[in-house]
């Protein structure tokens, strides 16, 4: 392992020794199938890559449910497919708004992205964006210039990382990774002109790519801080972004508009997972970012009791002003909904319990143990009812 390490990080830095590494016209697109020569320092930048595929393959945190993986594997061959066979996609389970592709050919998306993409057209252009920084040989002419222009320090702890040398463990080469791969401007640009082109040209709707952008913006406007999404650390200038690619949709020609925007198939292939995907959302604690979230979801989904209920949890948590009330509209919501959890009879109790509505706050726990009777927790709800 220390020697394969090593072999890796000598690679890379150019270290190996015996030829000059080679190096490729920066411009020129990855092949279907391709593979770099062994000695080249973009042959090192894979190895790397493999090693935090192999790590996050055995992270424990990759969704394997078949049906998943096939619908977002059907979008990048549906977009791509000469390089359908040279695409890996891993689904990690992580409340988070971000994808990204590694040089290699393996791309991570993230559930909290999945989840905010509001039907398959919006999920597709992100992964053509994606896909784009892979054709155009991104992360190598990245690698380039950090290695070029960043201090040694800089340089020697990213190298380190991804060679999964020494002190730093996964998430080291993970972070290391990503900071490779905080592309610039115009290779921004370049990815979403690549992926807006992928994504009209397979069916898709234009007008729906700058939609996802314009959700993030909200979001992030809402919560006042810049950062909030880990989307925006790495994919910098948003509003230009948004104006360029309704541009883009606008110049579509009627005869060549895509018309496809696959609302339902997304709802639906998500659908057993928004419990989960909600529940870790909001244990991530960017409230109002998540609320903005919710009512969008609410907005363009319709009846769905889980989104109700998410929301009325929200509120519950949040506990501002007003915020009983709107929890307590929410979860009524929910409950008129076919499919509503029982969970939102209990929520409902607790916040009628702490707003001192005694006979409400009874009458929903009551509801809750009839509604969830081998539920864990009947004996605690129980005990609330002696309580009261
Ligand atoms: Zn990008």
């Amino acid at each position: 392992m220390l020697l394969r390490a090593t072999f890796v990080l000598s690679t890379i830095l150019g270290l190996s020794g015996c030829a000059t590494p080679q190096t490729l016209p920066d411009t020129a697109n990855i092949q279907p199938g391709e593979r770099p020569d062994i000695t080249t320092d973009e042959a090192g930048l894979w190895m790397a890559s493999e090693d935090v595929e192999r790590r996050l393959a055995a992270s424990g945190r990759v969704l394997t449910d078949p049906e998943i993986n096939a619908y977002v594997k059907e979008i990048i061959c549906r977009l791509s497919p000469e390089y359908c066979a040279d695409v890996r996609v891993y689904i990690v389970r992580t409340p988070h708004f971000n994808a990204s592709m590694y040089p290699s050919g393996f791309m991570q998306v993230w559930t909290g992205l999945i989840l905010r993409a509001e039907n398959e057209a919006q999920l597709a252009y992100v992964l053509g964006h994606e896909l784009g920084h892979y054709f155009r040989r991104h992360s190598i002419q990245q690698w380039r210039t950090v290695r070029d222009t960043a201090s040694a320090m800089t340089f020697f702890s990213i190298a380190t990382a991804m060679a999964g040398v020494g002190y730093v463990g996964d998430i080291g080469a993970l972070v290391a990774m990503g900071a490779l791969m905080s592309y610039s401007r115009e290779f921004e640009r370049e990815a979403d002109d690549v992926g807006f082109e992928m994504m009209s040209k397979a069916g898709y709707s234009p007008d729906e790519a700058p939609k996802i952008w314009q959700a993030l913006l909200q979001e992030r406007d809402a919560s006042g801080d810049p950062n909030q999404l880990i989307f925006f650390a790495t994919h910098p200038s948003t509003e230009e972004r948004i104006d360029t690619l309704k541009g883009l949709a606008t110049a579509v020609p009627a005869s060549a508009r895509g018309v496809d925007v696959g609302a339902e198939r997304h709802a639906k292939i998500t659908h057993p997972y928004l419990s989960e995907w909600l529940r870790d959302d909001l244990r991530n604690r960017k409230l109002a970012g998540s609320e903005i979230m919710l009512k969008r979801l609410i907005e363009n989904r319709g009846e769905r009791p889980e989104l109700q209920y998410f929301l009325g949890e929200l509120y519950r948590i949040r506990g501002d002003e007003g915020d009983a009330q709107h929890a307590v509209e929410a979860y009524t919501t929910a409950l008129g909904q076919k499919g509503a959890p029982a969970e939102a009879y209990r929520s409902l109790g607790l916040v009628h319990w702490r707003e001192g509505h005694t006979a409400e706050a009874r009458a929903a726990f009551e509801a809750y143990l009839r509604a969830a009777p081998k539920a864990s927790d009947y004996a605690m709800v129980k005990s609330y009812l002696d309580q009261l």
